[in-house]
């Protein structure tokens, strides 16, 4: 192994847009130490950047990216690879080792002999949401690292981690992409200008939600059911219940439609007769779960990007009335027929959308077409 290809491993070069983290990684990767921290947005790269780390740590070569350990670790597949995620609000102490997802089912994993042979790779997804008390137990095994064993924490809300746990880990910064790294991405991908301008803007900045926005056919139904359901929502004394009723129903189709995915991801791992190979019982119980949480969460990430969308028309009103329309995120509508309103009332019908989102991302409340009702009468209202 030559020094160069220590110092700049292919998966790592590969992290997009964050030349300072993946710098400090391809340093991190010779010697690493026993826990990292990345800290960023959703849809900076910390998730990539967390696969490449990984790869670099599992790859006998330090991070080829062709060969089988780069290819399940950029995957989250490797075996040797543990992955905590929140199954509801929080991450919890749990019972005991064998109540999965939990701090102490993380800390029994972390002491356990990897399956296969080189380190293992423990990863916390969203660990702001870990209890104090769950923090706790994290932090015995942080004081404590099982040998070869390297623990990456992702957190977009870095300041709810507690400070002992935090105190521990080496923070790794992934700021927000700006819009010309995406777009300039896009491009390359070989996607328009305009499509890649406009899906960067609707996803907020977020690259892998733009380029599905921008590759996929259905990458805008959101919106368009957003729209279609503003429109219902203007026709009459029923008309908001009707256009709460029909983005419900949109949002159940965009689910329905997620089920083919899980058969792919898991052949790799199943015998001729479709059971799960000894080893890997445990991967294909994760990307079962994983697969599980995904459609269940589908509706509502399906609702809450139409309700951004919904909201963006109302930005742009409130940009084009001021005068500032080079920030007008729906370049490709012309007012989406909101030409009439004031900009009072479209910040006011912003406002009831990001109440709306609010409600809807708390998943404690299982009614999220009664939230939207509620949001389409307060709209209606301030149309009339
Ligand atoms: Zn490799």
């Amino acid at each position: 192994m030559s020094p160069e290809t220590v110092a700049s491993p292919n998966v790592i070069r590969d992290v997009p847009g964050q030349e300072h983290a993946a710098a400090f990684l391809a340093r991190a990767a010779v010697h690493p130490h026993h826990a990292y921290l990345f800290t960023g947005p959703e849809g900076s790269g910390k998730r990539l950047g967390m696969r490449a780390f990984a790869a670099a740590l599992l790859c006998p070569t330090g991070g080829c990216g062709g060969c089988r350990a780069c290819r399940l670790a950029l995957g989250e597949r490797h075996p040797n690879m543990v992955m905590l995620e929140p199954a509801g609000p929080d991450i919890l102490v749990g019972r005991d080792s064998a109540d999965t997802n939990t701090a102490r089912w993380l800390v029994g994993q972390a002491y356990l002999t990897p399956i296969e042979p080189g380190p293992k790779v423990m990863v916390v997804l969203q660990a702001d949401r870990l209890r104090v008390e769950a923090a706790d137990v994290l932090l015995k095994v942080l004081e404590e690292p099982p040998r070869d064993t390297v623990f990456i924490l992702l957190s977009a809300r870095p300041d709810e981690i507690p400070e002992t746990v935090r105190s521990r880990c080496q923070e790794v910064p992934f700021p927000p992409l700006s819009e010309s790294f995406v777009v300039e991405t896009l491009v390359r991908e070989g996607f328009p200008e305009d499509g890649a301008r406009l899906a960067c803007r609707l996803a907020g900045g977020n690259l892998g939600r733009a380029r599905r926005i921008v590759r996929d056919e259905a990458g805008l139904g959101f919106r368009d059911a957003a729209l279609e359901a503003l429109e219902t929502a203007g026709r009459g004394a029923a008309g908001p219940l009707a256009a709460a009723e029909k983005l419900t129903a949109a949002a159940k189709g965009f689910r329905a439609s997620l089920g083919a995915e899980l058969d792919e991801e898991l052949s790799p791992y199943l015998d001729a007769r479709g059971r799960p190979e000894d080893a890997y019982r445990g991967v294909v119980r994760r990307i079962q779960e994983r697969h599980e949480r995904r459609t269940r969460r589908a509706e509502r990430e399906f609702l809450d990007s139409a309700l951004l969308a919904l909201s963006a028309c109302y930005r742009d009103r409130v940009a084009t009335a001021v005068g500032a329309g080079d920030v007008v995120i729906n370049l490709d509508l012309a007012q989406a027929g909101l030409a009439g309103w004031s900009e009072g009332n479209a910040g006011q019908a912003m406002g009831a959308i990001e109440e709306a989102r609010a409600d809807l991302a708390d998943e404690t409340n299982l009614n999220p077409r009664l939230v939207l009702e509620r949001m389409f009468l307060r709209l209606s209202a301030l149309a009339a």
